[in-house]
């Protein structure tokens, strides 16, 4: 081993052969150099620990070229698309939301060339960026002002601070959720500077509870929707009417963190629960948040939209500015919102309610034609199978979608060393495992989507 440890080449010597001539040319001196460095720890590390009885010859055509793959590999960006076979539609680790087309457009627009993105084209004096989606979400949710901020989380913190700084916020203990990522409900009112007053019990909290709380020092009575989780059996919540009774007899607000927030009804699709913005505003809420990557379907922000007075001590929060929307997001979603305007159909043309909404007819028919394309190259431990989707996103957590996916085996692959070496096509395929099955679910994929899925499994072949 130690023979071979001092026969491993110098980089610079290695770069003066032949054989790296033509890498030289295609690739700057710079990539090739890191790249044989990388390659030649990689084998100094392989022959410490017993792996490799022998060096490759440095000077061969084969270990260029696995130099020229390495290098193309690296170039590859970091963050690229990925096919999305969960069944999942709303999968915060692939990014959430697809946008539609005409929210691509947008961001392509407005990224491209200045914007008047501050600018009041009417007076030619600064205006707000607020401005571009204010009327929008107004007139979808029913609110008197709204506010777009970086995400949600931002939206709750935001909200608190500016209204419940250095005072009580009560909250029932059913509800004080954890959505990952960092973020729990009572360390997010902590970080507010508010003062946390638990409620009620788990399962039963009532309008009682909350009123008994509330004295001079209350400023907010919040709601959470418990989007992740239910809490199911001997259980009470108070209704919205109770509680906005409540805040408005005792001069506190009435508050609601939505989570996912929908602007169309859901349960026609057979998903209850999830509630609509517009109805939870009508129902006396003061002001909700909500994000807009989930099934709003539009880029990640967060949505304040609630009462007008409210909405004002908000923008003009310190913290308002600090988490801010960018010009891009801010693009597509404007666009996003009017695909919910006549003459569209927010079920056609946003793709995540297109997702919840497409019939199972059709979803069976996608899966069927994976199957049958995937058979005829060649694969044939292939079926397609009835299955679940979800609507994911840490929403509607008990509710699944009917849904078809493909069942593949191909030997001598596992189903997780499968999985694996599909994460690794370009573009990777996500899948599932289920009872031992590698599984794709066409609820989550689109038409066009299906030929890379082949191209992938073609590619399994040829490693
Ligand atoms: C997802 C979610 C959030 C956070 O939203 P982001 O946009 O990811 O910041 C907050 N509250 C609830 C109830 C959620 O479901």
């Amino acid at each position: 081993m130690s023979t071979l440890l001092r026969q491993l080449p110098q980089v610079d010597a290695l770069l003066a052969t032949p054989g790296m001539a033509g890498l030289l040319s295609a690739y700057s001196r710079q990539e090739v150099a890191d790249t044989l460095r990388s390659a030649l720890q990689a084998l100094r590390a392989d022959l410490k620990a017993g792996h490799l009885k022998q060096l490759p010859d440095f000077e061969s055509e084969a270990f260029a070229r696995s130099l020229g793959d390495r290098i193309e590999a690296e170039r590859q960006p970091n963050l690229r698309p990925a096919i999305n076979a969960t069944g999942i539609i709303v999968h915060t680790n692939l990014g959430r939301a697809r946008l539609a087309p005409e929210a691509l457009a947008a961001i392509q627009a407005v990224g491209a060339d200045h914007s008047n993105l501050e600018l009041d084209l009417d007076t030619g004096r600064r205006g707000s960026r607020h401005t571009h989606v204010e009327r929008l979400i107004c007139e979808l949710t029913g609110a008197e002002a709204a506010l777009v901020v970086n995400n949600c989380a931002a939206a709750v913190l935001l909200s608190l601070m500016a209204t419940a700084q250095g005072r009580k916020v009560v909250a029932s203990r059913g509800e004080l959720i954890e959505i990952g990522g960092a973020f729990r409900l009572p360390d997010v009112i902590q970080q507010s500077g508010a003062i946390l007053r638990e409620v009620g019990a788990t399962n039963k909290t009532r309008a009682k509870d909350y009123a008994e709380a509330i004295d001079p020092d209350t400023a907010v009575l919040l709601k959470s929707h418990t989007s992740n989780y239910q809490i199911v059996g001997f259980t009470h919540t108070p209704g919205r009417d109770e509680l906005a009774a409540l805040a408005h007899a005792t001069g506190t607000i009435l508050m609601e963190d939505l989570g996912s927030g929908v602007l169309v009804d859901l349960s026609p699709y057979g998903l209850r629960n999830e509630p609509v913005v517009s109805d939870v505003l009508a129902s006396g809420v003061d002001i909700v948040m909500f994000s807009g990557d989930k099934l709003l379907g539009g880029p990640q922000c967060g949505i304040i939209a609630g009462r007008a007075e409210l909405i004002r001590g908000l923008k003009t929060h310190p913290l308002s500015r600090a988490v801010r929307i960018d010009k891009l997001s801010l693009a597509a979603l404007e666009a996003t919102l009017r695909l919910y305007r006549a003459p569209h159909d927010p079920f056609c043309s946003v793709p995540v309610l297109r997702a919840i909404s497409q019939p199972i007819a059709d979803v069976r028919a996608r899966a069927e034609k994976l199957a049958a394309a995937l058979n005829g190259s060649g694969f044939e431990d292939v079926s397609s199978i009835p299955s679940e989707a979800f609507v994911g996103g840490g929403s509607l957590p008990q509710q699944h979608l009917k849904s078809y996916a493909v069942s593949i085996g191909i030997p001598p692959y596992t189903p997780d060393a499968l999985a694996a070496a599909l994460r690794k096509a370009r573009p990777p395929v996500i899948g599932m495992i289920r009872n031992d099955r590698f599984l794709m679910d066409a609820r989550t994929l689109t038409d066009g989507e299906v030929t890379a899925v082949v191209e992938a499994f073609r590619g399994l072949r040829s490693r």
